[in-house]
């Protein structure tokens, strides 16, 4: 009831000052055109060029009141699935009647790794769809790809929501990143991004490129030109949990509500563990692997994580961690090459930020 009685009360609020205020203009990204009080869907078109062509699904949500323009992006691995269903779940639950602002959702970027249920990288290429930015109109398609999205999604964004998870070779606890510029008000504002997503565990990360002609991830890249973002992870192994679902949903619209685009307040998360980096270790040997601790385990330097053994069962890596912390994920598959990523572990920082 007392909903009803405010969302009225909205309404007559709203009515009253039309004559006062110009509604916003439609808003296009590809072929997703939305007016004001719309949602739109359509591609972001990738022009053939070395190899094929490619179709990005692209959803604006164009609110019914004036507001920034936010990007929520998922599936540049496109096996992270709790990601692509966590962005899947907003385009339908997003209400262009309750947001001020705009909001364009790129629910699955790697359409090509999702199909073939390809890890980590592009098939048509065999390259990470997170590394290549800010991309080249004339290189491989990753690289188009990337061109299009700086263009047509980066460059005309004000905040940015980068969503990954464990891959399906990754047993991942979930945690964040927080991409430190060096602008102290961009970083205030990406920080407080980040408290209101929620994610308990948060990676600062210094050490980003600071060119914007080599910017490599998604996140840096709309850093670099002056776009608070963050990215966030959870999810693992192929596995869609309703926690890891929920975790990502909630944790957009919490950052929806700090940067007012939608009423209501968020509870920012208090006391965050802080990461001051990240050790990996990979397998030497190719193998069957056996791990021994799971995701989320605070581990000693030096302790054993897990072995790997030929195909006779003879025992021919023993993996130990290389520095204490906690494990942000570890490989949970039996099949391990050469060169393959046993495990990451989270470095505890000294001090909070
Ligand atoms: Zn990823």
């Amino acid at each position: 009831m007392t909903r009803r009685i405010s969302s009225i009360t909205l309404l007559l609020a709203t009515l009253v000052s039309l004559p006062a205020r110009a509604q916003q203009a439609a808003f296009a990204v590809g072929t997703a055109t939305a007016a004001a009080g719309q949602k739109a869907t359509g591609f972001i078109e990738v022009p053939p060029g070395v190899d094929a062509a490619a179709n990005i699904p692209v959803v604006v949500v164009r609110g019914a009141k004036p507001g920034p323009v936010l990007a929520l992006v998922a599936g540049s691995h496109g096996t992270e699935y709790a990601s692509i269903i966590a962005l899947e779940e907003l385009i339908a639950r997003l209400d262009p009647a309750q947001i001020s602002g705009t909001v364009i959702i790129l629910p699955l970027v790697n359409t090509a790794s999702f199909e073939q249920i390809v890890p980590h990288l592009n098939p048509v290429d065999h390259k990470n769809m997170n590394r290549f930015y800010p991309g080249k109109a004339d290189g491989t398609q990753t690289e188009r790809a990337s061109f299009q999205i700086t263009r047509q999604v980066v460059e005309r964004c004000d905040y940015l929501i980068d969503m990954h998870g464990g891959d399906l070779d990754e047993s991942l606890r979930p945690y964040s990143y927080w991409v430190k510029t060096g602008n102290a008000k961009q970083d205030a504002i990406s920080l407080q991004m980040l408290l209101a997503f929620g994610l308990d565990h948060i990676i600062i990360a210094e050490d980003r490129p600071k060119d914007p002609n080599a910017s490599r991830y998604l996140d840096n890249t709309a850093a670099v030109r002056g776009k608070p973002s963050i990215t966030v992870e959870a999810g693992y192994a192929g596995t869609t949990e309703h926690e890891d679902i929920a975790a990502l949903v909630r944790g957009a619209l919490n950052v929806m509500r700090y940067l007012k685009m939608l009423p209501g307040s968020e509870a920012p998360i208090e006391h965050p563990v802080w990461l001051a980096s990240v050790s990996s270790l990979e397998s030497p040997e190719t193998g069957i692997f056996c791990p021994l601790v799971a995701r989320g385990t605070y581990v000693a330097a030096g302790m054993k994580v897990g072995y790997v053994t030929d195909y006779f069962g003879k025992t021919i890596f023993e993996a130990r961690a290389p520095v204490a912390g906690v494990v942000l994920h570890i490989c949970p598959l039996p099949s391990m090459k050469k060169g393959d990523t046993i495990i990451n572990i989270g470095v505890l920082a000294a001090n909070a930020p």
